[in-house]
């Protein structure tokens, strides 16, 4: 069972440094004249629980047999070691906490162009907001993928679409064929993409907006309207914050979208809405100190 649940989760070839002097000291990269020595560890799976695969975090708890667990691991399997079924749960694992405590790794996109090394346990909260995320091509057929300026780059270039192309703070016209699914437009010149997206279900007609971009501060903050009107009838979505993807998804949406209902359609095969995309002030940001220099105002 734990054999299986670890080796399902994809290998990591990232090397990590556990600093043998001073634990912080591997962050700085171990520059200047103390030199810290740090050693590497091949198997980036061992800092993770065995059982549940996350990376483990104080408190880390082992049986007699020296088999070890995180807590809420501990929790869900009653105290009873998932190996051995020995009492696990009082038992502090203290090595492996302050191992894990002093292991610093590179992030995941680092071979992307990120520099960031952070504590392992800190990796998720980095990779969420990490501006070296991969985003993909929203081009029908195109498989290209790489990080946000070289895509916006990238999209310009290779998909150039003068007709879709949208300037902040104005209204331009979003023609979206049923049939395409998807609309592209890009801010003037390489600028920022945003994917106006259809799905017909039989309710009606599901619109969504999305820049892609990571989930860096300060990289595709915007603000939307989006008005689809139909006779003298107008609806529409509003959005005080666009939200970012990094590829495109086909699901049905949970949130953030404009339902237009069959009634509002008639037999139309496309929908011809209006956008206005606003890009978001810097003090209008949620409190995001390392703001991107490039993201320049209007
Ligand atoms: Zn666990
Ligand atoms: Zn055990
Ligand atoms: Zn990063
Ligand atoms: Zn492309």
């Amino acid at each position: 069972m734990v054999g299986e649940a670890s080796s399902s989760r994809r290998k990591r070839q990232r090397v990590p440094s556990v600093a043998t002097e001073g634990g912080g000291e591997a962050e700085n990269g171990g520059g200047g004249g103390d030199v810290t020595r740090s050693v590497t560890l091949f198997e980036l799976d061992l800092l993770d629980c065995p059982v549940c695969c996350h990376a483990l975090t104080a408190p880390i708890f082992q049986c007699d047999n020296g088999h070890i667990a995180c807590s809420s691991c501990c929790t869900k399997m009653r105290n009873q070691c998932p190996v051995c079924t020995l009492p696990v749960g009082n038992v502090r694992s203290r090595i492996m906490e302050k191992i894990v405590e002093a292991a610093i790794v590179q992030c995941p996109n680092a071979k992307h162009g990120c520099t960031e090394k952070f504590s392992y346990v800190k990796e998720s909260d980095h990779e969420k907001k990490c501006s070296f995320v991969l985003c993909h091509c929203p081009a029908p057929n195109c498989n290209y993928s790489g990080v946000y300026k070289d895509l916006y780059a990238h999209y310009y270039a290779k998909h150039d679409d003068s007709w879709n192309q949208f300037k902040c703070g104005s209204y331009t016209s979003a023609w979206l064929l049923l049939s395409d699914k998807v609309l592209v437009l890009q801010e003037s010149g390489d600028g920022p993409l945003v994917v106006v997206q259809c799905l017909k279900e039989p309710q009606g007609v599901y619109v969504t907006v999305n820049c892609i971009a990571p989930n860096a501060p300060g990289v595709g903050k915007f603000s939307y309207i989006l008005s689809y009107s139909y006779g003298h009838e107008t609806i529409l979505i509003e959005k005080g914050e666009m939200d970012r993807i990094q590829k495109l998804s086909f699901q049905i949406p949970e949130k953030s979208f404009l339902l237009v209902p069959n009634y509002f359609q008639g037999t139309r095969d496309y929908l011809k809405m209006k956008i206005c995309i606003r890009r978001l002030k810097k003090d209008e940001e949620k409190a995001d100190e390392e703001e991107e220099e490039d993201d320049e105002e209007e």
